[in-house]
Formats: structure tokens, sequence, C-alpha cells
């Protein structure tokens, strides 16, 4: 059994631990403060271990905790995780291409697919109920109607793939016959 010389040991570790502390940044030698975050709640520069917390105007305390927020912004998306995530970014953002291509084709397919998905109204059915009806059955045929799109635009451009790389295999070939 090796026999270790305690006071030895200890020393080599603390001169070890001494000199990784040396070596290391400041963020190494406290991991628990976390990396620099540009807080939007208080508006500085900190780590992250520091966390901000909004504070409202509150109403009457007789009132549920949710509803004694005063300021109505408080509750919408820029109250609640701040305007910075949203800097810059459209609402409605533009459809691409792509998706303009899509679009145009599902609405050209709706009025095919709408009959399909219409449910008779049931008897004694009050208004909201059929308006109620009549938005999921146009949604479900809405949505048929995208699959079908979808498929649709996929199916043209893999033929068009598929014509573009037969014309370079023949360009190829017609080459190859005039080298000889
Ligand atoms: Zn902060």
């Amino acid at each position: 059994m090796t026999e270790f010389n305690v006071n030895e040991e200890v020393q080599k570790a603390a001169e070890k631990l001494h000199k990784e502390l040396q070596e290391k940044s400041f963020s190494g030698r406290n991991p628990q403060l976390g990396r620099m975050v540009n807080c939007s709640v208080c508006d500085s520069r900190h780590r992250a271990a520091q966390v901000c917390e909004q504070k409202f105007a509150m109403g009457s305390s007789r009132r549920p905790v949710e509803d004694q927020i005063l300021l109505v912004a408080a509750k919408t998306r820029n109250g609640v995780l701040g305007a910075k995530q949203f800097k810059g970014k459209r609402l409605k953002p533009h459809p691409s291409k792509a998706n303009l291509q899509l679009i145009q084709l599902t609405q050209d397919l709706f009025p095919m697919h709408f009959p399909f998905y219409r449910v008779p109204e049931p008897e004694n059915a009050t208004p909201e109920e059929i308006t109620k009806q009549e938005i999921e059955s146009a949604t479900n045929a809405m949505t048929a109607a995208r699959v079908d799109a979808r498929r649709m635009l996929l199916q043209k451009s893999y033929l068009l793939r598929r014509r573009r790389r037969r014309q370079q295999d023949i360009s190829r070939r017609i080459n190859q016959k005039k080298d000889v």
C-alpha cells in the first residue's frame, strides 16, 4: 500500500489550484455569475445571475393578482417579453415567392374543396352556432386545398428539375460526340 504524505499532497493540490486560478479569466474563476447580457428590463449590461423583474403600477389589492396591474401595455407581448426582440420585425412578414405561389394556388383550389366539407345546418341552431360551423367547414376545406396545392407545387418542381437534368444529359452527349 502506498503511503501518502498528506501535507505534501495538500500542498501540491493547493499549488495546482492556485496556478489554475491564475490562468483563468474572471468569468472562469466565477462561473456562478453567468455570462454578460444586455438586460432589456433595467436597460444596462450585467451578469446573467442578476435577474431583473419588471415592476408595474398596481391597483387595488382586493382584485385578483393578474388584474391588479394597471398598465395595459404590461400585458402585451412587448410588456411581457420586452420590445427588443421584436424590434425591426414585421408584424405580418411578407410571403416569399414560393409561399405566394402556395397561397394563390390554395385560393384557386378552395372552391373545389368547399362543397365536400359543408355540413348541413342542425335544426334549432343559433346564428352563432351556424357561424361557428361555417368557419370550421371553411377551415377544413382550406386545409385540404393547401395540402393539394403543396403536393401540386412539389410535383411541378420535381418535373422541372428532372427536365433540366435530362437536358443536361442530352447536351453532354451531344458535346461528347462533337469531341470525337
Ligand atoms: Zn437588469
